[in-house]
C-alpha cells in the first residue's frame, strides 16, 4: 500500500545526517530541530501558530481540551472516519453525534451538520478525508451562526488547498479555529514515528494549546489547568523538517498515480473513481474507489490473488461499533451513505514511488476482474 523504504533512499544522506545531529548534540526533546519545524510548517501553512505534539490523536483531543468543552456537550463528527476522531471526544466526557457524508467527496457537509445541531452541540469536528477539503467556507458560516468550535481533522490532507468564494485560498487545517494533523508514517507528512500538530491564528489559543499539551503549565511548576504531556520528539522533527521541503512534489506524484488510474478505468462502469469537490485540491492520501456491483469483497480477493495489496477504509461506520454503540445516548438511526460506503470502498496502493510499470500491473489487474 505504501513503499516507505525507496522514499527513504533518496533522502538517506540527508536525513541520516540530520538524525545523528540531534543524537550527538543531545537534544532530544525540545531541541532546535521542533522549533525550526515549527517555524516552516507555520510558513507552508501560512499560519500564525503550530503547536506540536506527540500523535494526531492527541492534537484532536487537546484541542478539544483547550476548547473548554463541558460533559455533556455535543461534538458533531462524520460517522466514516477514523476511530480517533470520535474517540477523544468520548473520553473527555463528551457527546460524540455522528453524521452522514456526502456521497461523492466523503465528506461531511454543513447541511448534514446543521441537521444535527441542538441547543447542546459545542462544537463540530470536519473530516477532510482522503485528501480533500471538506467545503470549509458553508461549515464555518454555519458554526458561526450557531457559535461552535471548528477543529478541523486534516490528518489525511496536510498540503490541500481549498479556495473560498471570494477566491482567497487557505491550506486544509487552517480555515476552522484549530487544524489538527498526525505524522504518522503513512500519512501525507510522515515521520520515522509517531508525530502530530495543532495550528491556530489565534494568539491566546495558541498559548492555551501549547499549555495543555505541557502539563497545564506556563511557568515550570505552576498548573493552571489539567492537561497532558505530549510532545515531537527532535528526531521526528529532524526528519520532517526534510520531507516538509519534498511535501508538494510528493503530493504531485500522487496526484499523478491518482490520473493514471483515473483514466485506467474511466470505462468501467462497474466502478466509480474519485470525484474532486471544487472547491478543493485532492492531495491523495488514499484512493479509494466505489465498487457499485455488490464485488467489493470478491475484487479484493482477486487482486490479493495476484500480490496486489488494498484496504478497506472503513469496514464498520462508526455509529455501530461496540464501544460507540454504548457511549451514544439514544439509539442512532442508520446513517445510508456511510452504510453504503462502508460495503462498497476499496482504497488502493497509493504512494510517492509508484511507476508506470506498478501502475500498470495494478491497473491490469483491477481490469481483469471485471472483463
Ligand atoms: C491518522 C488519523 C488520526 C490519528 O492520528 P495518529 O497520529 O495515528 O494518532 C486521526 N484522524 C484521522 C482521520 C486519521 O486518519
Amino acid at each position: 500500500m505504501v513503499d516507505l523504504q525507496s522514499q527513504y533512499a533518496k533522502l538517506q544522506e540527508e536525513i541520516d545526517a540530520a538524525v545523528l545531529e540531534v543524537i550527538r548534540s543531545a537534544t532530544f526533546i525540545n531541541g532546535p530541530a521542533v522549533r525550526e519545524f515549527q517555524a516552516n510548517l507555520e510558513q507552508y501553512l501560512g499560519v500564525k501558530h503550530v503547536i506540536p505534539c506527540a500523535n494526531g490523536t492527541d492534537a484532536l483531543q487537546i484541542a478539544l481540551m483547550a476548547a473548554g468543552l463541558e460533559p455533556g456537550d455535543e461534538v458533531i463528527v462524520p460517522a466514516f472516519t477514523y476511530v480517533a476522531t470520535a474517540e477523544v471526544i468520548a473520553l473527555l466526557g463528551l457527546r460524540p453525534v455522528m453524521v452522514d457524508v456526502d456521497p461523492d467527496t466523503f465528506n461531511v457537509t454543513a447541511e448534514l451538520i446543521e441537521q444535527a445541531i441542538t441547543p447542546k452541540t459545542k462544537a463540530v469536528v470536519p473530516v477532510n478525508l482522503f485528501g480533500q477539503s471538506c467545503d470549509m467556507e458553508p461549515i464555518v458560516e454555519a458554526a458561526r451562526r450557531h457559535n461552535l468550535w471548528v477543529v478541523e481533522d486534516n490528518a489525511q490532507a496536510i498540503g490541500a488547498d481549498y479556495t473560498f468564494s471570494d477566491g482567497r485560498r487557505r491550506k486544509t487545517g487552517a480555515i476552522g479555529h484549530i487544524g489538527c494533523t498526525s505524522f504518522y508514517p503513512s500519512k501525507n507528512l510522515g515521520a520515522y514515528g509517531d508525530g502530530g500538530a495543532m495550528y491556530t491564528d489565534d494568539d491566546e489559543l495558541a498559548q492555551k494549546l501549547r499549555m495543555v499539551a505541557n502539563h497545564g503549565q506556563n511557568k515550570r511548576y505552576y498548573h493552571r489547568l489539567v492537561g497532558v504531556n505530549s510532545r515531537l520528539d527532535s528526531i521526528q522533527a529532524a526528519i520532517l523538517n526534510i520531507k516538509l521541503k519534498r511535501l508538494d512534489d510528493y503530493a504531485a506524484a500522487r496526484q499523478a498515480a491518482a490520473h493514471y488510474y483515473d483514466n485506467a478505468f474511466a470505462g468501467i462502469e462497474q466502478l466509480q473513481t474519485p470525484k474532486r469537490h471544487e472547491r478543493s485540491t485532492h492531495v491523495f492520501h488514499q484512493y479509494t474507489l466505489i465498487v457499485k456491483d455488490g464485488r467489493r469483497d470478491e475484487l479484493q480477493a482477486f487482486l490479493s490473488n495476484k500480490g496486489i495489496p488494498t484496504m478497506i477504509y472503513y469496514p464498520v461506520p462508526l455509529y455501530e461499533q461496540e464501544a460507540y454503540r454504548k457511549s451514544m445516548a439514544n439509539e442512532m438511526d442508520k446513517l445510508p451513505v456511510t452504510d453504503a460506503l462502508c460495503r462498497s470502498v476499496i482504497s488502493l496502493p497509493m504512494h510517492t514511488e509508484l511507476d508506470e510499470e506498478m501502475l500498470t500491473y495494478i491497473s491490469e489487474g483491477v481490469k481483469g476482474f471485471f472483463e
